[in-house]
């Protein structure tokens, strides 16, 4: 039983009060605390939540009222601890704009390994942040995405975050031989490389939601700093098409959009995901093409590249939808090495 303990972990394996425990905040903004030490819960309780993947109290206080009750089996329960979880780390409902500023300054930026699109995102791929890759097939989606999972790898002085990446493959496109190229030619052992890459083939869009609540399991203690998913929608769009299933589809698509936003808070990693884009018939006067996902994806990705082919292997590259970036495009290359300036 943890109701009684007292003993407290923070993420810098520092034993803290729980009074200082808001002092105590890790880089991820919140300390970390076993789920046991959450009032109400019991050790049987604690064991169904960490099964399902909820290990600390972090991982209940960010969680849904319906997502706890399918696991304990009561609403009324699942308020009541997500309330504790929530009160035991901290979490408030305002922050002044000033602890936004200090949370805003733990995010790190993942190096895309091309100086042209690192300026063009202002520095990188972020993380606590979902960043979309839109683009036609053979636009280099895919490319982009294995190149991350290599950049990743390195050491944040050669722009990575020196963790591990964790590919979830829609599609089948995920090449080990080309991480292997890529990684010779970032200076990694091609067989490290592909050790530090945890890859999760995904069947049906519900694997692919599965595959992500596992997920929370392993970023902590895999020392995850980057999730991929290539791509986002295609097994949405295949088992609900046409107009009478939109509604569900889109539905599901924003619970999965919601799980990846947040494990890229919480856990203050950068999220990868590729988009397809579609035909937009009745556009007479605007692109004819638009990404997939409608305004789900668009509410739900924090910032949106949009991929051109241009000539040969040269790429042009767009961010669209931001609130801050200005609109300009760069242009890179697909090369044996990688995707290059
Ligand atoms: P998407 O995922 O957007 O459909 P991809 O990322 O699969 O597209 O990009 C495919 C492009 O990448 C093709 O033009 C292909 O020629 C190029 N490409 C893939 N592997 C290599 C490589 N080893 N060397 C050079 N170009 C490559
Ligand atoms: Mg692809």
């Amino acid at each position: 039983m943890g109701k009684g303990r007292k003993k407290q972990d923070t993420e810098d394996g520092q034993g803290t009060a729980p009074a200082a425990a808001s002092a105590a905040v890790s880089s991820v903004g919140y300390p970390t605390i076993d789920v046991e030490e959450v009032e109400g819960v019991s050790s049987l309780t604690a064991q169904k939540l960490r099964e399902a993947g909820y290990l600390t109290a972090r991982d209940v206080a960010f969680a849904s009222v319906k997502e706890i009750a399918e696991i304990i089996g009561s609403e009324d329960r699942a308020k009541q601890i997500i309330a504790a979880a929530q009160k035991l780390i901290r979490l408030q409902p305002f922050i002044t704009a000033l602890e936004l500023y200090e949370k805003r300054r733990g995010i790190k930026r993942l190096s895309t390994g091309v100086k042209s699109l690192d300026d063009l995102l202002g520095g990188g791929i972020e993380t606590k942040a979902v960043t979309e890759v839109v683009g036609e097939f053979g636009a280099g989606k895919t490319q982009i995405c294995h190149q991350l999972s290599v950049m990743v790898q390195l050491p944040e002085e050669k722009g990575g975050l020196s963790g591990k990446a964790l590919y979830v493959d829609t599609e089948n496109t995920f090449r080990p031989e080309r991480i292997m190229q890529i990684a010779k030619y970032k200076g990694l052992d091609p067989n490290e490389a592909l050790k530090n890459i945890l890859y999760a083939r995904a069947f049906t869009s519900d694997h692919q939601i599965m595959i992500i609540d596992e997920a929370r399991k392993l970023i902590e203690n895999e020392n995850v700093k980057l999730v991929v998913v290539d791509s986002l929608v295609s097994h949405f769009r295949a088992e609900y098409p046409g107009r009478e299933n939109l509604a569900e589809r889109q539905q599901k698509l924003n619970h999965h959009i919601a799980q990846l936003l947040r494990i890229a808070d919480v856990y203050n990693i950068a999220v990868v995901v590729t988009n397809q884009v579609v035909a937009q018939p009745d556009a007479f006067f605007t692109n004819p093409l638009k990404p997939a996902g409608g305004n789900v994806v668009a509410h739900g990705a924090t910032y949106r590249i949009w991929l051109r082919k241009g000539k040969e292997n040269v790429r042009i590259a767009k961010i669209f939808d931001s609130p801050y970036h200005p609109e300009r495009e760069v242009t890179f290359r697909i090369t044996e090495e990688g995707i290059v300036d």
